[in-house]
């Protein structure tokens, strides 16, 4: 009885998995994703819980508490820092799915090597390289983001790296067959630890030559890696919600994944193995590039002129919190009849969907962010585009200098706009480090300065309280 209450729990938590992950989707229902989410992890846990099978209620209690813990106020972290936050959770996930792969091998040997079967050892394997290495790889990866001190953000490369890791895993790999074929024999016990530790140590090579401008695309293949050790547990544990729940995790963080890299116009290989965001060598004998301040009051006065003004939000609107004012800014130009709209690069800030969430939160209407390739074809009619915080993706150079490390990565043309504002606090380059000629040319006009400042004082001035 008991256990056909588990199996259906399990079967409706399943359920709202792939609900809450169809949910996620869109804005409108991503509210509703989260919570059938939280429901379905919750009947996950309880189902799991209530199993006669399990007798140490205290270690469970003590665990939940540990999790909460650490949990909330992970939760309560900047939306720019989501990236290194999910990072964190990837660790964790991993380092769980490593130990518990660690304690099964060793209480199943421990009980007799009958319990070790070929199909237990191989899942085994899989889990311990899979789960330690996601654990390391996500802690590094989390470091980088969270730019700590002692981590370079810069990719670290070396002759015959690319060798020398593949080498390490093949050894893993090979340690962990003999493993499979004898996991009883008198070196296994001391030979398993050995792949614990070529797994903890390949994560960590496999992301020093990664440059931070990865890391975002980096975290979602580690996502792809924690799903599938937890596949990997279900099959140790034979618990089909782990595997389910491991699958969905695993093939959502691969697509992730695929989006980010089509979105850069990147492989998977150039983003593993590419050391992308290496400091490039400046070009000698370029001319001093000029830019041409303009003040807010200025700037406002050609807003008010406008028909159509396109603004065009990057990671700067999101490290400036600006939304709220940029919410204003859309109420005061619609107020006058000025059509607004905004301009979505699938890749703008640090994580996809990063410019819909913030805009979101401001309750600017969905039907007014439109997607990069329609808002291209309207840019040729557009008065003024409104780059707030965005460099990279409005810098023409991905277009045609194939020197560039953006080259191919598919841009808003904000360039085609019969008049550029462009708010940023310094002359300082975007996240792949690099010159931005939107700002040099002639229809551009820069509002240097913290966007969340700059556009508060346009709006003063269309409100009319700052004459
Ligand atoms: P960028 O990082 O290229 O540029 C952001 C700009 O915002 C900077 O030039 C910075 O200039 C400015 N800025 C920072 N803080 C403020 C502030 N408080 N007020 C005003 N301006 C500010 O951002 P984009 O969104 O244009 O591009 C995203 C980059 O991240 C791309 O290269 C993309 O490939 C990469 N990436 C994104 C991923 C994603 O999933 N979204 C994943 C992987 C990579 P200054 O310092 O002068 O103010």
């Amino acid at each position: 009885m008991i256990a056909s209450i588990v199996q259906f729990s399990y079967l409706v938590a399943t359920a709202l998995f792939v609900f809450s992950l169809h949910w996620m989707n869109d804005p409108k229902t991503a509210r509703k994703g989260v919570r059938a989410g939280v429901v379905a992890m919750t009947i996950a846990v309880l189902a799991t819980w209530g199993q006669p099978i399990i007798v140490h209620h205290l270690w469970i209690v003590l665990a939940i508490a540990a999790g909460f813990l650490v949990g909330v106020p992970l939760s309560q972290v900047p939306i720019t820092a989501v990236p290194q936050r999910t990072a964190l959770s990837h660790a964790f996930g991993g380092l769980a799915a490593g130990l518990v792969g660690t304690a099964e091998y060793y209480l199943w040997l421990g009980e007799g090597p009958a319990n070790l079967t070929k199909f237990r050892m191989v899942a085994i394997i899989a889990e311990i390289l899979l789960g330690y290495l996601t654990f390391t790889g996500s802690l590094m990866a989390a470091g980088k983001l969270q730019e700590v001190k002692w981590i370079p953000q810069r990719p670290v490369t070396y002759p015959g790296q690319n060798f020398i890791n593949l080498g390490l895993l093949l050894v893993a790999v090979g340690i962990g067959i003999a493993l499979v074929i004898d996991p009883a024999s008198d070196l296994a016990p001391k030979l398993f630890p050995v792949v614990i530790a070529i797994a903890l140590a390949f994560g960590v090579l496999l992301i020093i030559p990664i440059g931070g401008a990865d890391m975002p695309t980096v975290i979602a293949i580690l996502n792809a890696y924690a799903g599938l050790s937890a596949v990997a547990m279900g099959f140790v544990l034979d618990n089909k919600l782990l595997i389910t729940a491991g699958a969905l995790d695993g093939s959502s963080g691969l697509i992730l994944s695929i989006i980010m890299c089509k979105a850069m116009n990147r492989s998977f290989t150039n983003v593993l193995f590419g050391a992308f965001g290496q400091v490039q060598q400046i070009k000698a004998g370029g001319e001093e590039k000029v830019y041409k301040p303009e003040t807010p009051e200025g700037a406002a006065q050609v807003l008010e002129q406008s028909n159509l003004v396109v603004i065009v939000p990057g990671y700067g609107l999101a490290v400036a919190q600006a939304q709220h004012k940029v919410r204003e800014l859309y109420d005061q130009l619609m107020k006058r009849g000025i059509t607004v709209k905004f301009a979505i690069h699938p890749v703008a800030g640090r994580m996809p969907g990063h410019m819909n969430v913030l805009l979101a939160e401001a309750e600017i209407p969905y039907a007014d962010l439109v997607e990069m390739d329609e808002i291209n074809t309207e840019m040729p009619q557009c008065d003024v585009a409104l780059v707030i915080g965005a460099n990279d993706v409005v810098n023409p150079a991905a277009r045609y200098d194939k020197t560039s490390p953006i080259f191919g990565m598919p841009i808003i043309a904000a360039d085609k706009a019969r008049t550029v504002f462009a708010i940023k606090r310094s002359k300082n380059p975007g996240f792949a480090g690099i010159d931005n000629e939107l700002y040099f040319a002639d229809r551009t006009w820069m509002l240097f300065g913290d966007a969340k400042q700059v556009v508060g004082e346009l709006v003063k001035q269309l409100s009319g309280s700052g004459h």
